[in-house]
């Protein structure tokens, strides 16, 4: 029950404040892989600015496959990306000579690619391709740790079988897409890694770490949980002077308190 009351949230969450990037209105494998490869261990502000010219220079692998590793490092100076110039090109360089072109649809293909883990290539699998995969980076495994007390006791958690394997059960039977997006954006927005905004948190009433006196709010008690407004509790929105996200998260955490009061929850989310 926990389980689907997290991805229900998080869903009913993510329809309010749903993110746009570039990246994420294309349905072009190869943009995505290049925005997978640019994110990975960047911040999203950042590589905002350089993959719309990115792409506008180097629009196909075959592009890429041509450019030399300067120019495309040239390109990614201002994030700080140097070395991911080599690998970017010996991407494209694989992907011509041994896939003709196309990126991979198999994940033991993709993980061939130079540089590319499992991270990458579900996220590829997933947002390129629509497949049913689970996606665990660091900040995944901070999101599952607080809210579950899920810990890996490796030294590179998100190598850890047993957090592919519990993120593999967390995965939506549909929504999947949604679902992966939404736990990004979740725990960049909501579950920072400092100062979670626990206070304004969907997730509040069924999270370990906060039940335990482990958060540490900015915020101070503006907004009332969940629980406060399936039993009435009125939320006065017009007194919050905070940002429009955690006013946007107030909203989706009434509308989530008022499908729970009609005992239905009105998304298909909850398929397991
Ligand atoms: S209550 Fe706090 S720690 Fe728990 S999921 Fe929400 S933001 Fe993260």
């Amino acid at each position: 029950m926990k389980f689907v009351k997290f991805s229900n949230r998080l869903l009913i969450w993510h329809f309010h404040i749903k993110k746009k990037f570039g990246w994420r209105e294309t349905k072009d494998p190869y943009k995505i892989l290049i925005s997978e490869i640019l994110l990975h261990k960047t911040d999203s502000k950042k590589v905002e600015k350089v993959y719309p010219k990115f792409i506008d220079k180097f629009p196909t692998i075959y592009h890429l496959y041509q450019a030399e590793p300067e120019e495309i490092d040239d390109l990614i100076k201002d994030i700080d990306l140097f070395y991911r110039g080599q690998r970017l090109k010996k991407n494209a360089e694989q992907i011509v000579n041994q896939f003709k072109g196309n990126i991979p649809t198999r994940k033991e293909d993709l993980m061939s690619l130079y540089g590319v883990g499992e991270y990458i290539s579900n996220a590829v699998l997933c947002f390129a391709f629509k497949k049913r995969v689970p996606i665990v980076d660091t900040n995944v495994i901070r999101v599952y740790g607080r809210v579950f007390n899920v810990k890996s006791q490796k030294s590179r958690p998100h190598t850890d079988k047993k957090m592919w394997d519990f993120a593999e059960k967390m995965l939506p039977k549909e929504n999947y897409v949604d679902y992966n997006y939404a736990l990004l954006d979740f725990a960049s927005d909501i579950c920072r890694a400092k100062n979670p905004l626990c206070e304004i948190c969907p997730l509040k009433s069924i999270c370990v770490y906060r039940k335990e006196g482990g958060y540490e709010s900015p915020v101070g008690n503006k907004a009332d949980s969940v629980d406060d407004i399936a039993r009435g509790k009125k939320v006065a929105l017009s007194s919050l002077k905070m940002h429009d996200l955690r006013v946007i998260t107030v909203a989706s955490m009434i509308f989530y308190a008022k499908c729970e009061m009609k005992g239905k929850i009105q998304i298909k989310a909850v398929k397991r």
